[in-house]
């Protein structure tokens, strides 16, 4: 429900109390579907900002993991260990947003933890430099599930006006858009930037550059912003690939990706040496790409709207309809990064990062 204006004014006098300098932290995971965050508020054990980093005073907690589908009901309880950190642009500052990693009583890795190892390959290659830029988008929909802004009964005009749009009639929920930006910048999110996109209620942002391991961290955390800006606003933001059937574009998360080595003068002998390993580990990379195994994709990519088929692995300069582009300009400067055009809309970046690395630098 869209909380009314005076509702929103008195939201207001409660959030300008003043706290005496207590800080409230907001831990947020990604629970057992893979794809979907949890959260819940505890006190740090200092309420002193400056002291607070990942690891001290923002002690391991738990959670029942029978309700978020990552532990048995006899044997409920689940670690949330904090991992990263941002500033809570709901809560204004001094609070936090605390990013968690999901153990189980054992302090092992959950089944949905792709952090852990993750991070332990981006650490193997921290010589390598690997940076990625996300480019996550994701659709708008009304409480009822409808795409937002679209009639209730049919559809709009056909594709051609929306993507990159101004005005009434070609951009749905902008106001989301600017505010969510705002949250991310605030909260130290490395935004780069937003474009409204080819489906009608379809826009994209991007994340990055992003050195190893805080690729994951970034995005799940603006994610996170995203959904909790749409409360806001009454809207829901939809990260499946293909919200709509039919002729309307799907949703991705092009991945964008360099090693030093790219980077450097004449790097486009590293990137088309990338791109040659990369085809021949084309379907473990498919079914990693979404939480399904390769099933969300399925959906998305046919090969039409800006998709190359789930079934073949292509490259290219410029080319949008490839499994792998080679932005014009570095085919032109002859170095900096390739990007990967199949991770789906819901992926988990930090399986996606982690493979990238896999299989272009450890060579497996
Ligand atoms: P597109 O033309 O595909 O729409 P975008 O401008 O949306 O491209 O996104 C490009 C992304 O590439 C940005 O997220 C940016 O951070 C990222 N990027 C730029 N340079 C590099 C690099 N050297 N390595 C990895 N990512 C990069
Ligand atoms: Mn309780
Ligand atoms: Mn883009
Ligand atoms: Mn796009
Ligand atoms: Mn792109």
């Amino acid at each position: 429900m869209v909380i009314s204006y005076n509702n929103f004014i008195l939201k207001q006098n409660y959030m300008n109390l003043d706290c005496q300098g207590r800080v409230q932290a907001m831990y947020i995971w990604i629970d057992g579907s893979g794809e979907h965050l949890r959260c819940k508020t505890q006190k740090p054990l200092t309420s002193n900002p400056k002291l607070l980093k990942v690891g001290i005073y923002l002690p391991l907690w738990n959670f029942d993991g029978s309700s978020t589908n990552q532990a048995e009901g006899s044997n409920s309880d689940c670690y949330i260990k904090p991992v990263a950190l941002f500033r809570d642009p709901f809560r204004g500052d001094p609070n936090k947003l605390v990013m968690c990693e999901v153990l189980n009583y054992k302090q092992e890795p959950v089944a949905t933890n792709n952090r852990r190892t993750c991070k332990a390959v981006m650490e193997e290659v921290k010589e390598d430099r690997p940076w990625f830029g996300m480019e996550q988008e994701y659709t708008l929909l009304d409480v009822d599930g409808h795409p937002f802004g679209w009639p209730k009964q049919g559809f709009p005009g056909p594709q051609g006006p929306y993507y990159c749009a101004v005005g009434t009639g070609n951009v749905y929920g902008r106001d989301v858009v600017e505010a969510h930006y705002r949250a991310c910048m605030f909260a130290g999110v490395k935004i780069a930037g937003t474009n409204a996109e080819v489906m009608p209620a379809q826009w994209e942002y991007q994340v990055g550059p992003c050195e190893g391991i805080s690729m994951g961290d970034h995005l799940w955390i603006s994610r996170f912003l995203l959904h909790r800006t749409c409360e806001d606003f009454g809207i829901i933001a939809s990260f499946d690939p293909k919200p709509v059937n039919g002729d309307w574009n799907g949703a991705g998360c092009h991945t964008n990706y360099s090693t030093e080595a790219m980077r450097q003068k004449d790097g486009i002998v590293a990137i088309n040496k990338a791109v040659e390993k990369l085809s021949k580990r084309h379907f473990s990379h498919i079914k990693a790409y979404d939480p399904q195994g390769g099933k969300d994709n399925l959906r998305r990519l046919t090969g039409l709207h800006e998709t190359a088929s789930i079934y073949d692995f292509s490259s290219g300069v410029a080319n949008r309809k490839a499994s792998i582009r080679i932005p014009r300009h570095v085919g032109e400067e002859k170095c900096g990064y390739l990007e990967d055009r199949r991770p789906s809309s819901n992926c988990d970046p930090y399986v996606v990062s982690e493979l990238l690395v896999r299989t272009t630098i450890l060579n497996e």
